[in-house]
């Protein structure tokens, strides 16, 4: 399956299918990449040993000349120190103008990779390779950063990759809780945009989990759709795109107060789009909005509920961190029905904590 990103002016394709790090080479090629280039491949230290030779020996028998850069898997390594590192190597390894930077693995490796794709003598061709489930959300969109150590995604840029090739047979190796948190993504895509997709999920969560190979395509080309739609209408974050954002304002909050490590990104966003049903049902939207919501992310195993040890004052805080924050009123995404949300910019302290006291 091909699903083309168009973005006005330029587009590319995501190419979604089984057995495709095998073929990379031939993709390669279908895209006129040159062979006179070396190519860097980005990943980490738990896809390596899993994916990172079927990419290599493809590439290579197709004849291109591969280098790879292996990180620390982890969120750690989205720092401008690894930034750097990443960059020795391609200097070293005499990459030049021509050169592809792919980048394999989940979103850590794609927006490490993609900014040094960017970065890199003012930009080189960039691959995407995702591994993980979440990166169906990352590789769509553009965007690349890494992270200072006062603010996550501070440094970086907007750069689309040249394709994306998204092989679900890599994704048979994901940890079960990986696979939770990245379908919690999905879901949110059905949520803000298409009803029918929320559907569709909630009826397919069981082959969801266990990765069924047709379940995890149709998903995958219907999240990362949702994703290309709206991106495509505000390439560059003027308005529409914010409704991406749905759970994600509380849903960073949990992860800031929680630590990190203790949730994952798509479980606290979990939290996160319950807590924005429960909003707009105390803000008079009808209530099933909040019970379908809570519906759908539980079969997936997904939390909906506030985590008791949590902190509230310390949630408030963080969320009086985010820069959405004025006069004690806060931008929120909040559910219209299944499939349609709003954003609104008028939620105010006393309504958030209403919501932590009751989910
Ligand atoms: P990740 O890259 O850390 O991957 C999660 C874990 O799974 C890691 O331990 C990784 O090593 C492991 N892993 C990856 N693929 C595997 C495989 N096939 N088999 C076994 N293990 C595998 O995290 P993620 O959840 O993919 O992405 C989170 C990151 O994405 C965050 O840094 C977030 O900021 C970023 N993100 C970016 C965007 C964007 O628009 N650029 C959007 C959403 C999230
Ligand atoms: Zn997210």
């Amino acid at each position: 399956r091909t699903l083309e990103v168009d973005l006005g002016d330029r587009s590319y394709p995501i190419y979604i299918g089984g057995d495709l790090l095998e073929q990379a080479g031939a993709y390669f090629e279908r895209h006129g990449l040159t062979k006179k280039s070396p190519v860097l491949i980005v990943t980490d230290t738990n896809v390596a040993p899993l994916h990172l030779q079927k990419v290599e020996v493809s590439l290579e028998s197709s004849g291109y000349r591969t280098v790879h850069h292996i990180v620390e898997a982890g969120e750690p390594s989205k720092s401008l120190a690894v930034f750097e590192e990443v960059m020795t190597t391609a200097i070293e390894s005499g990459l030049d103008r021509k050169s592809s930077v792919v980048a394999l693995g989940g979103g850590v490796v794609g927006d490490l990779a993609g900014f040094v794709a960017a970065s890199y003598m003012r930009g080189v061709n960039f691959i995407q390779m995702p591994t993980t489930i979440l990166a169906h959300d990352s590789s769509v969109g553009g965007k690349v950063a890494v992270n200072h150590r006062l603010a996550k995604n501070m440094i970086g840029a907007f750069y689309q990759p040249e394709m994306v090739l998204y092989d679900v047979s890599s994704l048979q190796t994901l940890p079960d809780r990986e696979v939770r948190a990245g379908l919690s993504e999905m879901v949110k895509h059905g949520l803000i945009w298409d009803q029918q997709f929320a559907d569709w999920c909630g009826d397919h969560a069981g082959k969801l989990l266990s990765l069924n190979p047709e379940a995890l395509e149709y998903g995958l080309i219907q999240g990362c759709g949702v994703k290309a739609k709206v991106v495509a209408a505000d390439e560059r974050e003027q308005g529409l795109r914010a409704i991406l954002n749905l759970g994600h304002t509380l849903g960073h909050a949990i992860e800031a107060t929680g630590g990190y490590g203790e949730y994952l990104h798509g479980e606290a966003i979990s939290i996160g789009m319950a807590a924005a049903a429960l909003i707009a049902v105390h803000r008079g939207r009808e209530a099933a909005i909040y019970e379908r919501t809570v519906e759908l992310l539980q079969g997936f195993g997904l939390p909906t509920a506030m985590p008791v040890h949590l902190d509230e004052d310390q949630l408030i805080s963080a969320m009086m961190h985010d820069k959405k924050f004025t006069e004690n009123k806060i931008v929120f995404v909040l559910p219209v029905q299944i499939g349609k949300v709003e954003i609104v910019s008028d939620v105010t302290l006393d309504e958030v904590r209403r919501v932590i006291g009751e989910l």
